[in-house]
């Protein structure tokens, strides 16, 4: 008997220690099979969400120049309704990535320094005029404890107080909307910030509070109807508030006012941390409203143009090659046309003499956008009825300049507003320089990583084009492929790649010397490789 328990036992002890095993085993695996979907839920949502921004710009942009056009009052408010859902989902999409990304861990924090003043001075700027608007009063105040070099994230930190800010301007009628901030603790090397944004609004009613910062959540479903919003913004807030080691609370009397509080750690810096080396530059309205036809067959420029050209408030239309440009100049005048030359098919030359012979339209302003510069191609454009040319990559401001002078706008000292010293978090590093691209999309990281995304994707399929070029013995088409590439990566300041990318075209299109092109190609499909390497880790 004694013995057979003792084997009894025995057993009972060798199964259970098995299952534990398998138990740990599984549940890894399980946690690891959770990781990876989440994981390929965040790409699938990010994605997603690019493709459907894209469509999503057509339908705005479209909305607007329908709304430029002659409409009775029915077709107004229809053209609103389209306009305002458009908007909706776009920060819909927006909110959910930004929501999948927080889920994922996906989600990483700057830790670069800062001005406090600065980033509120900019959010202040950013508001005022819908504040203005509602005709509430606005202000802000800055501890003078706080008049120091931060380190932290500061992209994070503008989109939480514009979230909060946005919906303490959104939700109060009369009165006003107040911003402090306040030091909270002074430990070390570390100080807590507090952060209150207090309004005079609608309130919130105590059964509503509870669950406030659930995804989702309004109030109440007559809010949306009237108000908008998606009801994901303070679950963002809360959550990249806490993922950086802070809290948000929340006090708020119906009809009298709300009060959002949130504290955030932040590491102190020393005084030369801080490198103001970028200037945000704030364009007056001259070019607003004026008509332009931008013509690009690369999807890459056409995005970083038509971001410039949003900040200048033109309304601007994309053809995305020579044809689709006609097309577009045979029913609509534009006040002017950016013309890339170098396109498949109908080239920018083509196009221009579209206008000026068959279209015989001497108004529409033309300006080149080429990488091409020689003499002779000057000549060429002028010769065919161009105003002016810009040479890619091109700056914002040398757009600007360019577009006042072709439309004989004149510019005037207020033209640069503002200047606000802020630190643009730049991302530099040995091999590529992201600062123009990061200002340019005036700081938008789901912006920045779309066009990465782009470049990578044009990039990629370049690489796939070189290789197969080679096999082929193609060397005029590696020539060609490595000038429709060259543009971006001069852009990203990528000069090694610049420098091989320029050698291609001369011993390919220029001076042929095809012996030396297969090893030279290959050397920059290498170096192109790992650069995209390291891209696709910086977008993570
Ligand atoms: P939404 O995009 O709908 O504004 P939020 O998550 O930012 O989503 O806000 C959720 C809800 O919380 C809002 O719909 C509103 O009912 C309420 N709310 C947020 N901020 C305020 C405020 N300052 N005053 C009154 N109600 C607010």
């Amino acid at each position: 008997y004694t013995k057979k328990k003792k084997i009894f036992t025995g057993v009972a002890i060798t199964q259970n220690i098995t299952d534990d095993k398998q138990n740990e085993r599984e549940l890894k695996k399980s946690k690891e099979e959770a990781e990876r979907a989440n994981r390929s839920k965040t790409d699938f949502l990010a994605r997603v969400s690019h493709e459907i921004r894209t469509p999503l710009n057509a339908i705005l942009g479209f909305t607007e120049q329908l709304k430029q056009s002659t409409l009775n009052k029915q077709q107004n408010d229809y053209v609103d309704i389209i306009e305002k859902s458009s908007e909706h989902l776009l920060t819909l999409i927006n909110d959910i990535l930004v929501l999948s990304k927080i889920e994922a861990r996906q989600i990483r924090f700057e830790k670069s320094p800062f001005k406090l003043n600065y980033t509120i001075k900019y959010i202040y700027n950013t508001l005022l005029v819908k504040a203005n608007e509602k005709n509430i009063r606005f202000t802000y105040n800055v501890d003078q404890k706080l008049d120091q070099i931060l380190i932290g994230d500061q992209f994070r930190l503008k989109q939480i107080l514009i979230n909060l800010l946005g919906n303490a301007i959104k939700f109060t009628n009369t009165g006003s909307v107040e911003l402090k901030c306040i030091l909270d603790e002074e430990i070390h090397d570390k100080v807590k910030v507090r952060f209150d944004v207090i309004d005079t609004g609608i309130g919130i009613k105590p059964e509503n509070l509870k669950n406030i910062f659930e995804r989702f959540k309004q109030a109440n479903s007559s809010i949306t109807k009237r108000y908008g919003g998606t009801g994901l913004g303070l679950a963002i807030c809360k959550n990249l508030i806490e993922l950086q080691g802070g809290s948000l609370s929340v006090s708020s009397k119906e009809g009298v006012g709300t009060t959002f509080s949130f504290i955030i750690p932040y590491k102190k810096g020393k005084p030369d941390d801080f490198i103001p080396d970028d200037i945000e530059t704030t364009y007056s309205k001259r070019l607003k409203d004026k008509k332009v036809l931008l013509v690009d067959d690369d999807k890459f420029n056409r995005l970083l143009a038509k971001t410039i050209l949003d900040k200048f408030e033109c309304i601007t239309t994309l053809a995305i090659n020579g044809s689709e440009a006609i097309a577009y100049l045979e029913n609509q005048n534009f006040h002017l046309v950016l013309l890339d030359i170098h396109m498949a098919g109908t080239s920018g030359v083509d196009v221009a003499e579209f206008i000026r012979k068959q279209k015989r339209d001497r108004n529409t302003k033309i300006i080149a956008v080429t990488a091409a510069v020689l003499k002779d191609d000057i000549q060429k454009y002028f010769s065919v009825g161009m105003d002016d040319f810009l040479i890619k990559p091109f700056k914002e401001a040398e757009l600007y300049n360019k577009m006042c002078e072709v439309l004989e706008i004149n510019k005037s000292k207020k033209d640069i507003a503002y200047k606000l010293n802020i630190v643009e978090e730049t991302t530099k590093s040995e091999q590529y320089d992201l600062s123009e691209l990061v200002k340019m999309a005036n700081m938008d990281k789901t912006f920045i990583n779309s066009m990465l995304a782009t470049f990578i994707e044009n990039s990629e399929s370049t690489i796939h084009l070189f290789k197969k070029y080679v096999k082929d013995e193609n060397w005029v088409e590696i020539g060609e492929t490595a000038h429709k590439i060259l543009p971006s990566y001069r852009h990203l300041k990528i000069n090694d790649v610049v420098r091989k990318l320029n050698e291609i075209k001369k011993i390919t299109l220029i001076n042929p010397s095809y012996e030396e092109v297969p090893e030279l190609t290959k050397g920059t499909v290498k170096l192109m490789e790992k650069i995209l390497e390291d891209l696709k880790k910086e977008m993570k």
